[in-house]
């Protein structure tokens, strides 16, 4: 697909109200635009456990304004404790030791939490000079994209069709943006070996509070336990390593018997963490891939999030990645809103050598996560025993702070407006 040069940007088209989306749609409303955002749940998805905001996402996050609501719902989670079936500590690692860098990061807020903060600050935003909000419509998605060249063709799937100067996919790790507009999922997507789980129950007792509680299980089966916003619930986390399986997708049915099956009789919080899962309103379960593509426009169609260049949970940076690519497209639409071409190519350009880091993986991947046998569990807590040393912090300090290089750019645009 080829764009005419002088595209503009008046007419946005955002796929998916998660963190990436709505990011945009927060700045590009602070640009004047008024983008229309489309989401295929029928209200803001609640749900996942604490995500972290470290470096250039935390200066994102200041530069957007949503520090003072980060800060309301900030978590006190104050590391990292790895126990046995009986619940018996093994290794702990505080929050404090990489500076602030580690698996437990400085500022942890869950991820619905941070979701309502964009939400909250798009409609505090709205109605300021210059501003002129953002269009939402829950329970809608894209069926299908024609471009051409003023503009893109939009049919969704409640029949409704649109035009629009510029489409952009945040809708996450199956983006079905992406898919239209690139090609199927198998080109860009690379399952790492195991699924996961997250949802919320509530706190089981015998749980050192504030503290993420980690419970490794032979088979590659780990179940952890995070704190919650509010102390009387916990978020509960489960990987399970194991062969790809179309019959997971959307089957919830068979999500959970999956996790029933792992975790069945498993010691420490199994039972507790199964028997709450039935009960769970925001079950989550994704696989355990990483999305990498060589540019992430074409014509007039970008992706931003998971949906361009998802890390996976293991690189424990999905949200930072979405909220500095949310930042820089906008930031770059915003600088040429009149060629959107040229826009998008300082996007990619900018925003690559961030990505090419933070989409790094620990050492070992899902391997050294989850480990399958005992031998395999012991050598992974020992790892984690070796870089808790105080000769090892240095060295892994710089390791865990790479991304903390990035030359963030500055935009006009990025200044919250003030009421
Ligand atoms: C409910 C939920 C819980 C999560 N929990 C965790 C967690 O605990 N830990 C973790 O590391 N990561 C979690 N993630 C993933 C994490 O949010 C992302 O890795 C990261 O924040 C990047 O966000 P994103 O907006 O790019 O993608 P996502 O967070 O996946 O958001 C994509 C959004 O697009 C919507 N969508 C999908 N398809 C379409 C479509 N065809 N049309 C319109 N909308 C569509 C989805 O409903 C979703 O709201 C979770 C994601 C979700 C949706």
């Amino acid at each position: 697909m080829t764009t005419d040069s002088s595209a503009t940007a008046a007419r946005v088209l955002i796929s998916g109200g998660g963190i990436a989306g709505n990011a945009v749609a927060l700045q590009l409303s602070r640009a004047g635009i008024r983008p229309t955002v489309v989401e295929r749940a029928p209200a803001p998805r609640p749900g996942g456990q604490a995500v972290d905001l470290r470096g250039p996402s935390r200066t994102v996050a200041e530069r957007m304004g949503l520090m003072p609501g980060i800060q309301r719902q900030r978590l006190d989670e104050r590391g990292m404790v790895h126990v046995d079936s009986t619940g018996r500590e093994i290794v702990r690692m505080p929050a404090d030791l990489f500076g602030g860098n580690g698996a437990v990061a400085d500022i942890e807020i869950t991820r619905g939490d941070l979701n309502q903060v964009l939400l909250d600050v798009i409609a505090d935003a709205t109605g300021a000079p210059g501003n002129p909000g953002v269009e939402y419509r829950y329970g809608e998605r894209i069926r299908d994209l024609h471009e051409h060249r003023d503009g893109v063709r939009v049919d969704f799937a409640s029949g409704a069709t649109a035009e629009f100067d510029l489409v952009i996919g945040a809708d996450g790790l199956h983006s079905a943006t992406r898919r239209l507009a690139f090609g199927p999922d198998e080109q860009f997507s690379t399952y790492l070996g195991a699924y996961t789980s997250y949802f919320t129950m509530p706190t089981p007792t015998g749980i050192e509070p504030h503290w993420m509680t980690m419970y490794s299980m032979p088979g590659g089966i780990v179940a952890g336990l995070r704190p919650d916003a509010d102390p009387a619930t916990a978020k509960a986390m489960v990987i399970v390593r194991t062969d790809p399986d179309p019959a997971l997708r959307r089957n919830i049915a068979a999500q959970q018997e999956l996790i029933r099956a792992s975790l069945a009789g498993g010691g420490w919080q199994t039972a507790a963490i199964l028997d709450a899962m039935d009960r769970a309103e925001d079950f989550y379960f994704d696989e355990i891939a990483r999305i990498t593509m060589p540019h992430w426009t074409t014509g007039r169609v970008a992706l931003v999030g998971d949906a361009g260049y998802c890390g996976s949970p293991l690189s424990g940076q999905g949200t930072a990645m979405a909220l500095v690519g949310a930042y820089v497209l906008a930031g770059e639409i915003a600088r040429t809103p009149h060629d959107a071409a040229a826009a998008l190519i300082r996007y990619t350009e900018t925003l690559r050598p961030f990505v090419d880091t933070a989409q790094q993986l620990p050492p070992g991947g899902v391997k050294g996560m989850a480990p399958r046998t005992k031998a395999g569990i012991r050598v992974a807590h020992t790892f984690v025993r070796l870089a808790t040393l105080r000769m090892v912090q240095p060295l892994m300090t710089r390791m865990l702070s790479e991304t903390e290089s990035y030359t963030l750019p500055e935009y006009l645009a990025a200044q919250p407006v003030p009421r």
